[in-house]
């Protein structure tokens, strides 16, 4: 599949990542500024997180006419979804049109993965190699690596000696896993864990789900969209973009105004039911408080505990669902087909590992402190070194010969998410620091992109050589950072991956920015509209 020249060396641009953001940065800078780029991609296909996000259920959970590129007119009328949320297949397939509609490929070296990025300041270039020993330079490197693609599989005793399969859902196999007739396990029960339980566990002969912490999950009432939905879509784009703009999270629906204290009881209990009806993302929406305050907090999360009691019938498996120990939302929240309902199947097992913790993986499955599992086939829903692993993971080297790990030993120190001091003509799509993952990516990968190539269209025009951020900046920033995530319920929750606090050893620090995306967009257009001049430009 690859075109690309390796005896030519030298670029404007180096952009890693062949996802939502790595596609776009290219038309910006390729169509629109004429510009030199390749994109250097680890899969052989585009699709970014979805290229390796195939397990079982695996689905967008933002709804469909909201997860898509909304900078051209015409691929929004040319591209039709099919259900309410899409599938990976779907978006895979989606973000395969678009690399076909702008002739992307052409300029994206698949099978090529980033391990080193060294900054030449004699040359003023970046020099990356990738694992195949292939080497270019490059004036600017764009980080389009995704937040979530450094899948983590926690280091469990003996996992060595495991004579079955094992897969991480971050990582599965292209031609996908039969568990007909197999004894499957599976740790976690995150977002994507939820997710995989109700598929896998139709298929497979008996499911044992280890979870350790207990979460919500609403609904999400996946369905085929209506032709007549499908046409006010492409009717309604206009009013989608501005609403997307709008909204804090780039999602399709607002945030409601009222306070769970000014209604009744009886009126808050009808809304919350209305609210589980309709499914989704947007039950978080049902009042403004309900990640701010903790006593609203408290009944969207008896309402959910509720749900579970009632949905599961095992009473000891209920119990172990329902014992959840942070506020609903404080963690990302998980929506579902099917999950709840598949406890009661007979088919399931769940264990408590905060009771009955896993010792250790043996040839013959899981061995925990009170019971052994024979297992055929282990599933790692088990997250992610989240924001930061994905950038570590490359061997950054900025100037005076910084390492990113060096910079980032406490955490990591951006201006805005996208740029690091020392790390000068680097930008960092989607960065900790930035809205990202609290938001719908596509829509804050847009806004990112676009600053961009607004900010190298400058330096183009006024023939700067060099952008860099300073250690001042990034401290205001993270200042910024932390005191509005300190507003919120987000912080307070133990191993929370927005914290690090997931990975072992990884500094907490709260990484994406909990401002909304208006707010956020509002500081960087001032930026741009003020010729950048909190940048150093040479
Ligand atoms: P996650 O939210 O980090 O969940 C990981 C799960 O694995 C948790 O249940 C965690 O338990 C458990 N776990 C981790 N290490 C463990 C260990 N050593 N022993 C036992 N259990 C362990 O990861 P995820 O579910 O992959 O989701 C990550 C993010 O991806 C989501 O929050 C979301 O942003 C995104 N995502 C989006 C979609 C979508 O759009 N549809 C789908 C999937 C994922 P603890 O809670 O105790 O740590």
């Amino acid at each position: 599949m690859n075109q690309i020249n390796l005896n030519n060396k030298e670029y404007d641009v180096i952009i890693v990542g062949a996802g939502f953001s790595g596609l776009y940065q290219l038309i910006c800078l390729r169509d629109q500024l004429g510009m030199n780029c390749l994109v250097v991609e680890t899969g052989d296909d585009v699709g970014g997180t979805w290229y390796w996000n195939r397990y079982p259920g695996a689905r967008c959970d933002t709804e469909s006419h909201a997860y898509s590129y909304y900078f051209s007119d015409e691929l929004l009328k040319e591209w039709t979804w099919s259900e309410r949320y899409p599938g990976h297949a779907e978006i895979r397939r989606y973000m395969n049109f678009v690399a076909d509609k702008f002739d992307l490929k052409k300029d994206i070296l698949f099978n090529h993965k980033v391990t080193s990025a060294q900054y030449n300041e004699d040359k003023i270039c970046w020099e990356i190699t990738t694992n195949n020993k292939i080497n270019f330079r490059s004036k600017f490197l764009i980080t389009a690596v995704g937040c979530l693609s450094n899948a983590n599989i926690p280091k469990i005793k003996g996992l060595e000696n495991f004579k079955g399969k094992y897969y991480h859902t971050g990582n599965w196999p292209k031609n996908g896993v039969s568990f007909v007739d197999k004894k499957v396990g599976q740790i976690g029960t995150g977002s994507t864990g939820i997710q995989a339980v109700p598929v896998i566990a139709e298929e497979a002969k008996h499911l044992t789900v280890f979870q350790r912490t207990a979460n919500y999950s609403v609904p999400a009432r996946n369905k085929p969209l209506t032709e007549n939905f499908k046409i006010h879509v492409k009717e309604r784009f206009k009013y989608y973009r501005e609403l997307l703009k709008k909204t804090p999270n780039g999602h399709p629906f607002e945030i409601s105004d009222r306070l769970v204290a000014d209604v009744q009881e009886q009126e808050m209990q009808e809304i919350y039911e209305k609210a589980w009806e309709k499914g989704g993302l947007q039950f978080r929406g049902s009042f403004s408080d309900l990640v701010t305050n903790v006593e609203a907090n408290k009944t969207a999360s008896d309402f959910i505990k509720n749900k579970i009691n009632e949905t599961v019938l095992n009473k000891k498996f209920a119990a172990i669902l329902s014992d959840i120990d942070h506020p609903y939302a404080g963690k990302r929240p998980p929506i579902d087909t099917n999950y709840f309902e598949t406890y009661n199947r007979d088919n399931i097992n769940l264990v408590d590992l905060r009771s009955n913790p896993i010792t250790q993986i043996d040839e013959k499955g899981i061995q925990t402190e009170k019971e052994h599992f024979d297992l055929d086939i282990i599933v790692f829903a088990t997250g992610y070194d989240a924001m930061t692993g994905p950038l570590l993971n490359m061997n950054i080297v900025g100037k005076n010969n910084l390492k990113l790990q060096e910079a980032w030993e406490e955490g990591p120190k951006t201006f805005l998410g996208l740029q690091v001091p020392g790390f000068p003509n680097m930008f960092t799509i989607t960065g900790p620091g930035s809205p990202s993952v609290l938001t719908n990516m596509p829509i804050a990968i847009e806004q990112h992109v676009e600053w961009i190539r607004d900010c190298i269209d400058f330096m183009n025009k006024k023939e700067y050589s060099t952008i860099e951020t300073d250690a001042k900046s990034a401290e205001e920033w993270g200042n910024e950072v932390n005191n509005v995530a300190n507003k919120t319920l987000l912080p307070t929750v133990k191993h929370s991956w927005y914290l690090g606090a997931n990975i072992p050893g990884k500094p907490q620090v709260f990484m994406p920015y909990a401002g909304g995306l208006p707010r956020y967009r509002d500081v960087c257009e001032n930026i741009k509209n003020n010729n950048y001049k909190e940048f150093s430009l040479n």
